[in-house]
């Protein structure tokens, strides 16, 4: 057997490379991990990141506790509050956050030993392409591996989907500053008294624990810049009272804040991760999230590898699954969203009073991932505070107009989402709608 060819190739060790590298390689194939970084900087653009306790069995992640080295702390309930910090809605879910490098060399090693190879310091370079059709990867100055299929983990950056040629079934597109998240975080040690786990959507900022017990990490993520970001900060803490704190030392990283490629899938091609924009349309989390795609994405490759069809067509069914099971209600919040934030300071106060838009249930469906589901009940009580607020002039008829565009792009889109065709054939048509319907929705104010 040729020793450079392999199953799958993917570049990217990162929680996405691993995670993917292992799943095929416990089931068998022969499976090669590239990473560009070495082994001693890999996973280290981040210390501590947070996983939901409930997810580390749901994706088989390897679990750690107190006194291990990935492990940082956990809790159980965090606030969200208003712009003049009132209505603290609770949502209850156990967090565990973790040092992310000692993570990632975790699961690299886990991978590793469910027999799947990585090499560090290894960028890709480009697609060896026979026929128009992709065979394998040029990397690390023009060493080869064949491949029946490459899969893209390699973050926003995406090289290898935006090395696609032109036409080749998945969307080329840059993240661009105006489609990511500029997220910084203050770890800060307070000097007196703690305060509570909260978060504040109007000024995107949240506290969030750390590894210091009497300390903990003050974040802020914005769309454009991390100028940006540090104007919304600065706006609030003029605002909200946050008690006197020393600053141990800023972190900073950005995270895909934009609609997915309508396809993951070409010729011996997937892209996941990062690289697919798979994150959370309410936070820009993407660790598990990207999961939810992975676990379907490597099922539908064990199929197609033990048929021996890799094409765009056989890897087709990643797209249709992956919108009934997330993507469908991913687009569907992140329209809402979009939308919702245009409100003014005053106005986002009136949501979180009447419990419009930013209720518990809403808080904690969207924690979880799937799309904002309202009974008539809820629909009534929004409607009742919104008439309100129209009546007593607290909410313009234009927030009105772009909550009510929200909901009903919202709800377009998860129709759309949930009829994405049954092979490429009619993907053209559905691209064009979707895309009008993205046109609506705009970009994240
Ligand atoms: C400040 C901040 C805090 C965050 N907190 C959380 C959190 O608490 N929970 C959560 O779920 N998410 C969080 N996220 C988002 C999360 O970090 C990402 O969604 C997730 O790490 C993406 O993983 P990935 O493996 O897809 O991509 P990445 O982690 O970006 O990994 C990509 C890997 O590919 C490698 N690579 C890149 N180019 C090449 C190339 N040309 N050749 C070979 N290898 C290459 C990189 O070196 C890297 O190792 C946060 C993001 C930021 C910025």
């Amino acid at each position: 057997m040729q020793e450079n060819l392999y199953d799958v190739v993917i570049v990217g060790a990162a929680t996405s490379g691993a995670w993917f590298g292992r799943t095929m390689a416990a089931k068998g194939y022969k499976v090669k991990i590239i990473e560009k970084l070495s082994e001693e900087k890999l996973g280290r653009r981040l210390d501590i990141f947070h996983v939901a306790k409930r997810e580390f069995e749901r994706f088989g992640l390897p679990v750690v506790g107190e006194g291990d080295p990935e492990w940082a702390f956990s809790f159980d309930e965090t606030l969200t509050s208003s712009p003049h910090n009132n209505y603290p809605k609770v949502t209850r879910d156990t967090i565990v956050g973790m040092h992310m490098a000692e993570y990632i060399l975790l699961m690299n090693k886990l991978a590793i030993e469910a027999g799947c190879e990585i090499e560090y310091s290894a960028p890709f370079e480009d697609f060896i392409m026979e026929d128009g059709v992709i065979k394998g990867v040029k990397y690390a100055g023009g060493k080869e591996l064949y491949a029946k299929v490459v899969v893209d983990c390699s973050g926003v950056e995406s090289v290898p989907r935006r090395a696609l040629p032109e036409g080749y079934g998945v969307e080329t597109f840059e993240v661009t500053p105006e489609d990511k998240f500029y997220v910084v975080l203050r770890y800060v040690h307070f000097l007196g008294e703690k305060p509570a786990l909260n978060g504040w959507p109007f000024y995107k900022t949240w506290i969030a624990p750390c590894a210091d017990p009497d300390g903990a990490i003050i974040g802020i993520g914005a769309c454009h810049s991390y100028d940006y970001a540090e104007e919304i900060y600065a706006q609030f803490e003029k605002d909200i009272n946050i008690p006197q704190y020393e600053l141990t030392r800023i972190e900073r990283g950005t995270t895909p804040y934009t609609r997915p490629p309508y396809s993951f899938v070409g010729d011996n091609f997937i892209v996941s991760g990062d690289a697919g924009c798979l994150t959370k349309p309410n936070n820009g989390e993407g660790v598990t999230s990207s999961m939810v795609q992975m676990e379907i994405a490597c099922d539908v490759l064990d199929e197609c590898l033990k048929k021996g069809d890799t094409s765009k067509e056989a890897l087709w069914k990643i797209n249709i699954e992956y919108n009934k099971k997330q993507g469908a209600d991913f687009a569907s919040t992140r329209a809402i969203l979009t939308k919702a934030v245009n409100a003014t300071r005053d106005e986002f106060e009136l949501f979180f009073e009447k419990d419009i838009i930013f209720n518990e249930k809403f808080l904690n469906n969207v924690a979880d991932g799937p799309e904002i589901k309202f009974s008539i009940g809820d629909a009534l009580g929004i409607v009742k505070g919104v008439l309100g607020g129209l009546v007593s002039k607290r909410l313009s008829v234009k927030t009105l107009k772009y909550l009510l565009e929200g909901l009903s792009l919202g709800g377009k889109l998860k129709k759309h989402y949930l009829n994405f065709p049954k092979t490429p054939a009619t993907y053209n048509e559905w691209a064009i709608v979707a895309s009008d319907l993205w046109n609506q929705v705009g970009k994240m104010k």
